[in-house]
């Protein structure tokens, strides 16, 4: 009954659980950079800056471009052909055909 007790004391202990969230969060925070400047490379150099806005977390208009060009293997014009209705991103597109 004592263990019992002693386990649901430490579940709810908010400073160990902010300090959990917070150990969490940075090394997310630092994993998410890291996989960034892995990847910027492979973005051809006329999208980077799309990236980099799409990474933001600001537009989602933007990180909508910037998936669609990957999708397309940076095609802008594949893109703008993209006629694939199952896609759940396609309605939210305002250049769809
Ligand atoms: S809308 Fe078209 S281009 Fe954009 S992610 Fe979907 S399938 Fe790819």
């Amino acid at each position: 009954m004592t263990d019992a007790t002693d386990r649901t004391q430490a579940s709810v202990d908010p400073s160990h659980a902010l300090e959990t969230a917070l150990g969490s969060t940075i090394s997310t925070l630092a994993d998410l950079d890291s996989v960034r400047r892995k990847r910027l490379p492979q973005i051809p150099g006329k999208y980077r800056s799309l990236y980099l806005r799409a990474w933001g977390g600001k537009s989602r208009k933007v990180a909508m471009r910037a998936f669609c060009l990957e999708c397309t293997g940076y095609n802008a014009a594949e893109v703008r052909r993209c006629t694939d209705g199952a896609c759940p991103l396609y309605p939210y597109r305002e250049d769809r055909p």
